[in-house]
């Protein structure tokens, strides 16, 4: 749902500058302490881009001194006035907006999305963020409160400390600005590490953190596996983790968080309901159903897996959405027409392509698509899928493809019904026309967003996050900030009280 105007936007750099490849720690680059590395990939054709230092235990351990350090009573970070820190944020989004082409050129050659969904989403998106939170810097503070007896009391909103945060390679730039941004207007410290599939934007944006004129140790980033993040995870001296990715490895930070009873914040999959009621606008309904499903190439944990259709328009939005899906253009993400790149690798195009076969062998009716597109990239072609019933894999599963599954309802109890049996609740929708009917299914779908005649909109001011297995804890907006803070109650005895 962001601005797509391709002809706005400045014509990118098809082969960026790779400029930073190692660990940063402490404001310096340096390199892994047992040499290791791993190669990112272009997976539009599947070359390697470039070799990046691998972290291990012992670079994590620098890293958290470095961050630790940094939070250090006395020091510049814990010193500095509120109002300067949001003057620091402010100062990285404007260097990010500064080298916007090249962000979004760079996303698009590590991560394989359009570059136009690149400029005018993620770059507009983390730019916006950023902003959204530095102002929030001056704004934090406490109460005071009308405690009983002779006593002053007060609350004070206290940074939490070290942050370990760990994000996905679906939204490698907007991840890193939505978890940077709280952490920072709080006063917290950061050790971030990148998905391995695309640390490059995010090595870059580290960079642009030293450049603003953050203080060393402030905001570490440690390209890595699992490993590095499960070390994050384990560290005895990291106060907080927030992470975003899998409900499998989600399950496993919570399980390791607790040996030091880390503050943690999950943010994970979903297998989200899209229901058109028979009443709705026919043509916006498909077109806004097909992008809840298809952006970003059909990597979000928010997509609209579950489109339940009123058995009274089902037939003609099932012809219309395999039509919209046949004209999906797919292809080279640098070009200005294409509306959807490769997968982010192999392995995911694999599980796609399983599902899909899974789809078939189980009764599903393929309308479009239903294999593998030319490559050498790793590209899917658009698939719908009609007469989907409940139990099949590929109304459960969360398949992080652009694979389409219609399914067909009568009765709004019965859908309400089908649609919340998911272990998941990350979001859902409706579409209809009848405000008394929006109202109904708003108040019985348990979802973390509902969006009424819209999918996929997205606010600086709008809480994010799931109800059930989709996570812990909600980003962005006010609520985005909770999680970066302790509350400190102080109790100060009085000699005499009045009103
Ligand atoms: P993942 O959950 O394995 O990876 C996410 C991040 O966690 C990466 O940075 C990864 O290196 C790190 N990580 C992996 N194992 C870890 C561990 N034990 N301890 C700490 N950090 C660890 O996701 P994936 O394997 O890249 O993708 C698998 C599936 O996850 C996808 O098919 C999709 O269903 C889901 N996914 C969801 C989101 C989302 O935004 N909710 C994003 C990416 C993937």
């Amino acid at each position: 749902n962001f601005a797509t105007a391709a002809s706005a936007a400045p014509a990118p750099q098809t082969k960026p500058e790779i400029l930073y490849t190692g660990l940063f720690i402490n404001n310096e680059w340096v390199k892994s302490s047992d040499g290791k590395t791993f190669k990112t990939e272009n997976p539009a054709n599947g070359q390697v881009i470039a070799e990046v230092q691998h972290a291990n235990k012992a670079d994590v351990d620098k890293a958290v001194k470095a961050a630790r350090n940094a939070f250090k009573l006395g020091s510049p970070w814990r010193t500095m006035d509120a109002s300067e820190r949001g003057a620091l944020i402010n100062k990285l989004a404007d260097l990010i907006e500064r080298d916007r082409t090249y962000l979004a050129s760079l996303e698009t050659l590590d991560n394989g999305k359009p570059y136009k969904d690149s400029y005018f989403g993620d770059l507009y998106a983390s730019i916006k963020n950023l902003r959204y939170y530095a102002g929030w810097a001056d704004k934090i503070h406490g109460n005071v409160l009308p405690a009983d007896g002779k006593y002053f009391a007060y609350t004070r909103h206290e940074p939490v400390g070290v942050c370990g945060q760990i994000i996905p390679w679906n939204f490698p730039i907007l991840m890193a600005a939505w978890k940077l941004g709280p952490a920072l207007a709080t006063g917290c410290t950061v050790v971030m590490k990148p998905a391995e599939q695309t640390p490059l934007t995010a090595l870059y944006i580290a960079q642009l953190v030293k450049e603003a004129g953050f203080p060393p140790g402030v905001v570490n980033m440690l390209p890595g596996y699992g490993d590095t993040g499960a070390a994050i995870v384990d560290h005895p001296d990291v106060d907080k983790v927030a992470f975003t990715g899998s409900t499998e490895v989600g399950k496993l930070i919570q399980r390791g968080a607790a040996s030091t009873i880390k503050r943690i914040t999950l943010e994970l999959g979903g297998k989200s309901p899209n229901i058109v009621l028979a009443d709705t606008d026919l043509p916006r309904a498909v077109e806004a159903a097909h992008n809840a499903l298809f952006y970003n190439m059909g990597q979000c944990c928010c997509a609209g897996s579950r489109t339940f259709v009123e058995d009274k328009i089902y037939d003609q939005f099932v012809e219309l959405s395999a039509e919209r899906a046949n004209r999906r253009v797919v292809g080279d993400p640098f070009r200005p027409d294409v509306e959807q790149g490769p997968q982010i690798d192999n392995e995911q195009r694999d599980k796609i392509l399983q599902l899909i076969s899974s789809g078939s062998r189980q009764g599903a009716r393929l309308a479009a698509g239903g294999g593998a597109a030319p490559g050498p990239g790793y590209f899917v072609q658009p698939t719908v899928f009609c007469d989907v019933t409940d139990d099949m894999d590929i109304a459960k599963t969360e398949i992080f493809g652009p694979v389409q599954q219609i399914l067909k309802f009568s009765q709004f109890d019965e859908v309400v019904e089908r649609a919340n049996n998911s272990e998941y609740g990350l979001a859902a929708a409706v579409f209809t026309k009848d405000l008394d009917k929006a109202n109904y299914f708003v108040q019985r779908l348990r979802a973390g967003t509902i969006w009424v005649n819209d999918y996929n909109v997205f606010g600086n001011q709008v809480p994010f996050g799931g109800f059930k297995q989709s996570g812990l804890g909600r980003e962005n907006g006010p609520y985005g900030l909770r999680n970066y803070l302790e509350v400190k109650a102080v109790v100060v005895k009085l000699a005499d009280k009045n009103t």
